[in-house]
């Protein structure tokens, strides 16, 4: 029976890369049927929402959904698609697994590790005091009251909050992860030495539900500055690391840009009930229109997608043509190429046709 996921291209170049991947995932032989909806600007201009309810609904209904990236205007018109989706849907878990491909140009060729970043807690709450905003006074005064700290009257403030229930959700998560892919070792990053009611928190909530529910996998910590100086000196002994969302964010590009770059960085957003699955990077437009960015990051989403699903020989067989091709290094994108302007490079949906073809040529075989 065909899997039912919604299917959102996306903007800028997120049309031409959807092509790309809806090709290579049909040449799965996975059978799909996709309910295509758009988002974002376009959709804002006809309907007055960048995010029509249907979009929602769709993927609430399917429980599973692909997306291209979607531009967030700066400083004025909508609030970002991306985060108001992840918001609706509940989809508090971020994966990204960052993997070096043999081929690909990279000082780091031993990772192999997976972020998970919680995706709704932290400074992303969006609980912000402006300066000059009489609530950010009363807020001084509390402090002042309750603390005995006197904050300067020129602050602007910005409010970190962790609780039990969202730690022990992403925390399971990182530990269902490692136990479906046969990961051996959870670390978690936090900075609880300097933010121990926070921070400190997330890291006892950690430790606990390592302890109770999952002894049999490894379990450490590191405080997070320790992390990144560990993840460029030693990746290869980082496996899945759970972490609050500021420093998912934040250790996510890092690993991205270890692996090869944005082109190459796929992702999925989860919650119990739905996965959204999408690349880190954004839709590039001053690249629209061209055939030319790496549709391989959205490919890799989809890989995710299959596993997901449960079609794992399928999601073998597409990852194998993809590392194939990126071996190969003829039949791919500029960025992937020693220099921006290498004339071999070629487009995004020719990087589709040779994945397809690797993947012919195994079946066929
Ligand atoms: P971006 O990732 O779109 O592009 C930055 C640069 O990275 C590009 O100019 C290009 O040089 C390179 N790049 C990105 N993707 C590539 C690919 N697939 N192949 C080759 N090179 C690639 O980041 P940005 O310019 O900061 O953001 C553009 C828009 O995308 C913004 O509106 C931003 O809000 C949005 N965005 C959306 C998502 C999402 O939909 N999940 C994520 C990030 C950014």
């Amino acid at each position: 029976m065909a899997h039912r996921a919604t299917f959102i291209p996306g903007d800028g170049t997120g049309p031409e890369i959807s092509e790309a991947v809806r090709r290579v995932l049909e040449a799965t032989g996975v059978e799909f049927e996709w309910d295509w909806q758009d988002a974002g600007a376009d959709v804002y201009e006809r309907e007055g929402t960048p995010l029509p309810d249907r979009v929602v609904e769709s993927i609430r209904e399917r429980g599973l959904a692909i997306k291209g990236p979607l531009t967030t205007p700066i400083g004025s018109g909508f609030r970002s698609i991306n985060v108001a989706l992840r918001k609706q849907l509940d989809l508090y878990a971020c994966l990204r697994p960052c993997k070096s491909y043999e081929g690909v140009r990279t000082r780091f060729p031993e990772t192999d590790l997976v972020i998970v970043r919680e995706n709704h807690e932290d400074l992303y709450a969006g609980i912000e005091y402006e300066l000059g905003d009489p609530k950010t006074d009363r807020l001084r005064e509390f402090i002042r009251e309750t603390e005995g700290t006197e904050l300067r009257e020129d602050i602007g403030v910005s409010i970190k909050s962790i609780s039990v229930y969202g730690t022990e959700r992403i925390v399971r998560e990182a530990f269902e992860y490692a136990k479906a892919y046969g990961r051996s070792k959870v670390t978690a990053g936090h900075k609880a030495n300097i933010m121990k009611l926070s921070d400190g928190l997330f890291l006892e909530t950690a430790r606990r539900v390592a302890e109770e529910e999952y002894p049999d996998i490894e379990f450490e910590d590191r405080i997070v500055d320790n992390l990144c100086n560990q993840l460029v000196s030693r990746p290869e002994e980082y496996d899945v690391i759970v972490l609050p969302n500021l420093y998912g964010d934040m250790l996510s590009d890092l690993c991205a840009g270890m692996i090869g770059g944005l082109g190459l960085a796929p992702g999925a957003n989860i919650g119990d009930d739905c996965a959204v699955f999408e690349a880190v990077h954004g839709s590039a437009p001053k690249y629209k229109g061209q055939n030319k960015v790496n549709p391989m990051a959205l490919m890799l989403s989809g890989m995710m997608l299959l596993n997901h699903i449960e079609e794992r020989e399928a999601a073998d067989r597409l990852e194998q043509a993809i590392a194939d091709v990126i071996r190969e290094g003829s039949s791919v994108t500029y960025d992937m190429k020693p220099t921006r302007d290498d004339p071999t490079a070629v487009g995004t949906s020719e990087v589709a046709d040779a994945i397809i073809a690797k993947m012919e040529r195994v079946t066929a075989a």
